[in-house]
């Protein structure tokens, strides 16, 4: 699945763990926007869609688009760009997904990816959900574990799926 190798995952994953450590974040859902300006970006909504953007970072102000309505898909766009920012790739757009160029075969687009799943659903705090939700066996207002797991990090199920793939949380 992933085009990255084991030792970029790695340091991927300990760049979006730092953020968190730096900031000192310890609830949810994480707060990607604020850490942004945390790092020094402003981060600024305009009508991107003309232009086929979803997101676009450019030296230290991440734009996204004001079009989108899901405030899932508008979180993931602003870890995205932060992760390109944190790990030095310089100018960067995001592409949007709903266009045929769907899939982010690059691997610095994979690497964003990685660091805003990192980032909005800590592997640690992941693991402590699945469990929760699992000791409620069934006596939930959710009809899946991914559907909760959206809920409390703020992401779409998509991102969930992805992100209890990739930590190997097999539920
Ligand atoms: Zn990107």
């Amino acid at each position: 699945m992933s085009v990255l190798d084991a030792r970029t995952i790695a340091q991927v994953e300990k760049e979006a763990l730092n953020v968190l450590e730096e900031f000192q974040i310890d609830s949810l859902p994480v707060e990607p926007t604020g850490l942004a300006k945390c790092k020094g970006y402003r981060v600024e909504y305009r009508d991107l869609s003309e232009e086929n953007f979803r997101g676009v970072l450019s030296d230290r102000k991440i734009a996204i688009d004001s079009t989108i309505e899901s405030s899932s898909m508008k979180r993931f766009i602003v870890a995205h760009e932060l992760g390109h920012g944190v790990l030095g790739h310089g100018t960067s757009g995001y592409y949007n997904e709903s266009s045929e160029y769907d899939v982010p075969c690059s691997e610095r687009e994979a690497m964003a990816n990685l660091f805003a799943r990192a980032l909005l659903m800590p592997k640690h705090y992941l693991q402590k959900a699945v469990e929760i939700f699992k000791s409620k066996d069934g006596n939930s207002s959710y009809s899946s574990c991914e559907e909760y797991l959206s809920d409390i990090f703020g992401v779409t199920e998509r991102r969930v799926r992805d992100r209890l793939e990739e930590c190997e949380l097999g539920i």
